[in-house]
């Protein structure tokens, strides 16, 4: 659907594994001082001293997680590195080192590899990480897409999930529900698609969330940012599954309760418009979307001054006893308990 510029095709089985391997990392370089040691030998080497280490995988598979009729590849290696660096961020650690692990069906030309690897550069440049690894097999059947991603941080600035307090408030980075909407909109276009081919998208007023489906970024810019104002964050996560699944996870790792306050979840001007085109309500979007990679986190109530007129933040709710449990209070001002309608991995029907 989405015109893919690069039409040449050569096999994968002309290069063999290993001159695949070095086609595919030549371009990368290593830019660490914590990286001794990169592709090429039978393990990377790192260094961290007096740091702790963060590591963290997700795997991507076709078809479950991404759908190559409308996300170009090189995208698609592009999302898989923030993916992971969201995690890396959401400890409040740095991120520097990556691999990554592809099986691959031969309905694959090299091409279509370089542009995945192109993406995966772009990740590496702009977020200052190396590529030290990973691993490449055959597949029988889709594309599936393994990224592991190393941090460091000073034991004390780590964030867990599990240091929210009574009466912190919640704070969200960004804007949410965008990556969803963005998402609905693509798969309308792929029915429309279906039906002509000769049809090629106008997705122009969908530009903010179709990018923040295909292109997200990852929050590298909260720690330096909190540390500057003077503010730690007592616990964090980022926002993956959906808004209200993440609050419960906050809530039940810290054994606290929450009040969200509704009209004090931020949403793109965008993302309205195109609810009420789909008509869905822009609250249960931003609730159950997901795929926002913004951060969520909990601070004093004594840091309130500190970040209330910053633009990247939203302040909104804060949290309670555990036995008053977590509830949405509505622009109406009722109170209505907070479920995970979160993505689900195991639910077939999503
Ligand atoms: P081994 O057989 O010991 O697993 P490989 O031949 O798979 O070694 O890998 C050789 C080197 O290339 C290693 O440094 C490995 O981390 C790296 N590597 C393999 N596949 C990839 C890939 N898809 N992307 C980046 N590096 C890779
Ligand atoms: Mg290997």
């Amino acid at each position: 659907m989405l015109e893919n510029k690069n039409q040449s095709r050569t096999s994968l089985s002309e290069l063999g594994e290993f001159g695949l391997i070095d086609h595919l990392t030549e371009h990368f370089k290593i830019t660490k001082e914590t990286t001794i040691k990169g592709v090429g030998d039978d393990a990377a080497i790192l260094k961290f001293p007096d740091e702790q280490v963060v590591v963290t995988t997700d795997l991507l598979i076709e078809g479950v997680h991404f759908d190559l009729s409308y996300m170009p590849l090189k995208h698609l290696g592009y999302k898989a590195v923030m993916v992971n660096l969201s995690d890396v961020y959401a400890m409040n650690a740095n991120a520097s080192q990556i691999t990554v692990s592809i099986a691959v069906s031969n309905r694959f030309p090299l091409e279509a590899l370089e542009d995945l690897y192109a993406g995966i550069q772009a990740a590496c440049v702009n977020y200052k990480v190396d590529l030290v690894g990973g691993d490449t097999t055959s597949s029988q059947v889709g594309l599936v897409i393994s990224v592991t991603a190393i941090g460091h941080c000073v034991a004390d600035d780590i964030v867990k999930r599990s240091g929210a307090q009574v009466n912190d408030l919640l704070v969200v980075t960004g804007d949410v529900g965008a990556a969803y909407m963005g998402l609905q909109v693509l798969e309308r276009e792929k029915e429309v698609f279906k039906v002509n081919p000769k049809n090629q998208p106008d997705l122009e007023q969908y530009s903010y969330i179709v990018e923040r489906q295909l292109k997200p970024e990852a929050r590298k810019d909260i720690k330096p940012l909190l540390k500057e104002l003077g503010v730690k964050a007592t616990a964090m996560i980022d926002v993956s599954d959906g808004l209200s699944s993440e609050i419960l996870h906050l809530c039940k790792q810290s054994n606290v309760g929450c009040n969200l306050y509704e009209d004090k979840i931020p949403l793109d001007p965008q993302v309205i418009s195109v609810c009420e085109e789909f008509k869905l309500d822009s609250t249960t979007i931003a609730l159950s979307g997901g795929e926002d990679y913004e951060l969520l986190f909990t601070i004093a109530q004594a840091d309130f001054p500190k970040i209330k007129a910053n633009p990247n933040f939203s302040i909104i709710g804060h949290m309670t006893e555990e036995k008053e449990g977590m509830h949405l209070i509505t622009r109406g001002n009722t109170k209505i308990p907070l479920i995970a309608r979160g993505w689900n991995a195991m639910s077939d029907n999503e």
